[in-house]
């Protein structure tokens, strides 16, 4: 798909590391090495509803300050981190550091939105998650509503039963679901009402020629059909330049994630955006 290409695929172990279980201890070792000595931090990049201005919520992202790589994206470590429950490491660090995030807006006397967190397949499935979060939650005294969780397609179609009973739990506390990347995997119609799902992202992929390729304009009009008449709410993601809002709008979206109108940005920046509570009351 279009948005993997030209990413570069800096590998991970340095050459001399041959032996496949040397790379797997050397990985552990390094993601256990950044929680404990804070390599990672978070960047959170809005969602708005047709203006800039009015952010409706806030994608979390993860980002790895490497000592010696530098700044490793998450394309390069998510992935590995996946294929073990390393991976339930980082995003439990995430959803901890999130929710952190938002009490601590909160206690600036700012008006807090929801932040969505991604969650790999491994992850939503493991009987861990929904005790976790709910501990997390009630730990920083946030509700529920402040919580989004998103999933790309393939997961569902791995469990899908475990997915409705997990995402059933979920909505119990209140959390919203998203389904990520929508259009770029195989979930059938089907599926998609069987789950207690909230939103549906458009891929980037289709969003970045959609205002010059009928093609891609006709696949993003039939998400937001299908959208409509399942009633979730629809979000284009990657949307960088003014005619493809346009062409989005004139589609019937409303909601929009993309560096046209924020990049994803440290959380000092973010409090900038967040109204204070008193202009609101
Ligand atoms: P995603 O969840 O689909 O996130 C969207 C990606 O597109 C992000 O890349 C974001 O920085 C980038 N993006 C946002 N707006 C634009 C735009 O206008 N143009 C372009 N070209 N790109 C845009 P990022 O941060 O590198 O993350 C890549 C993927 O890594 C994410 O895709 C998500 O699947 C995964 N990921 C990121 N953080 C986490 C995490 O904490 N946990 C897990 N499990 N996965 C994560
Ligand atoms: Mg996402
Ligand atoms: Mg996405
Ligand atoms: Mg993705």
């Amino acid at each position: 798909w279009a948005k993997e290409k030209g990413r570069d695929n800096a590998q991970f172990f340095t050459p001399n590391m041959t032996n496949a279980v040397t790379k797997k201890f050397s990985f552990e070792k390094e993601v256990n090495d950044a929680l404990a000595s804070e390599q990672f931090y978070l960047v959170y990049q809005p969602k708005v509803q047709m203006e800039k201005d009015n952010i409706l919520g806030l994608e979390v992202l993860i980002r790895w300050n490497h000592p010696v790589k530098g700044l490793v994206p998450p394309a390069d470590f998510i992935p590995i981190a996946e294929e073990s429950d390393l991976i339930i490491k980082i995003d439990e660090w995430v959803i901890d550091q999130a929710l952190m995030q938002l009490k601590a807006w909160r206690d600036q006397n700012l008006s807090i939105v929801p932040v969505a967190v991604n969650l790999s397949g491994r992850h939503l499935v493991s009987d861990a998650l929904v005790t976790y979060i709910s501990e997390r939650l009630s730990y920083y005294g946030i509700e529920g509503r402040y919580l989004e969780i998103e999933i790309t397609e393939g997961v569902l179609l791995q469990d899908i039963q475990r997915c409705i009973d997990v995402m059933a739990e979920l909505k119990a506390l209140n959390i919203k679901i998203s389904v990520d990347d929508f259009g770029t995997g195989y979930s059938s119609l089907s599926y998609l009402k069987r789950l207690p799902l909230d939103i549906l992202k458009i891929d980037q992929s289709f969003v970045e020629e959609c205002d010059s390729h009928t093609e891609d304009a006709k696949i993003c009009e039939t998400i937001i059909y299908l959208a409509r008449s399942l009633e979730l709410l629809i979000v284009a993601e990657g949307v960088e330049t003014a005619p493809q809002v346009n062409m989005l709008k004139s589609l019937g979206c409303e909601i929009f994630q993309g560096y046209f109108f924020h990049k994803p940005m440290k959380s000092p920046l973010v409090a900038k955006l967040l109204i204070p509570r008193a202009e609101i009351a």
